[in-house]
């Protein structure tokens, strides 16, 4: 059997760990590999990436593959393996990180559907302050629509939508879906905030 050596690039680990610590605030030269988060986390077998594994990517510099796999997509931000991790790195922080680069990097995301909720979600909440549900699910099948029709895929929208229509109505019975727009207090604080981490992007 042969096996493939990992690289280690320092003139490509380097600005990616400082990137990725400078967004995401998480101290990732502390991981020692002992793979306690890896043990707690629930979706890293079937994504076929664990968070240790994701944290030895960045580190060994491999941008493609850190922004690239389903661990980035299918984290549930559940914050089992920050609770978990004895040097506290929320590998939460780190893929919702990771998002965002492939967003700013025009790639194509490995799950669409979930790049569209994140945006929606970042858009949504942006407006009120507050997630609507009414204004968040408008946003979301925008966004699935946009998607789907630049992939060039129309079957993906009518299945959404018949789904969506479905969906919303079995809420609406349940009296569970709630139309009301609600907003924070100080809406202006929270833009505030918006506005700081777009020029922290931008930088
Ligand atoms: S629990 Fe923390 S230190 Fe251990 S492998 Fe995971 S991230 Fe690294
Ligand atoms: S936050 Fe994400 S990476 Fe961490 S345990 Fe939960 S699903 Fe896994």
């Amino acid at each position: 059997m042969t096996t493939t050596a990992i690289k280690y690039e320092p003139d490509l680990s380097k600005p990616l760990l400082h990137e990725i610590m400078e967004r995401s605030g998480q101290n990732l030269p502390a991981c020692y590999q002992c793979r306690r988060c890896a043990a707690g986390c629930p979706v890293g077998v079937e994504a076929g990436v664990t968070p240790d594994r994701l944290i030895r990517m960045i580190l060994l510099g491999d941008r493609e593959e850190a922004m690239n796999n389903l661990l980035v997509w299918k984290c549930l931000s559940c914050f089992t393996c920050g609770a978990r991790c004895p040097n506290n790195i929320q590998t939460a922080r780190i893929t919702e990180t990771l998002k965002q680069m492939a967003k700013e990097a025009h790639t194509e995301p490995l799950l669409p559907k979930v790049a569209a909720f994140h945006n929606a979600f970042m858009k949504a909440t942006s407006h009120f302050g507050r997630f609507n549900e009414v204004e968040f699910m408008g946003i979301y099948e925008l966004e699935n629509t946009a998607s789907a029709v630049k992939r060039g895929n129309l079957k993906i929208i009518t299945d959404e939508i018949k789904a969506s229509s479905r969906l919303g109505l079995a809420m609406i019975r349940k009296r569970r879906l709630h139309f009301r727009l609600a907003r924070v207090r100080n809406l202006a604080e929270v833009k505030a905030l918006y506005k700081k981490s777009r020029q922290q992007t931008d930088r």
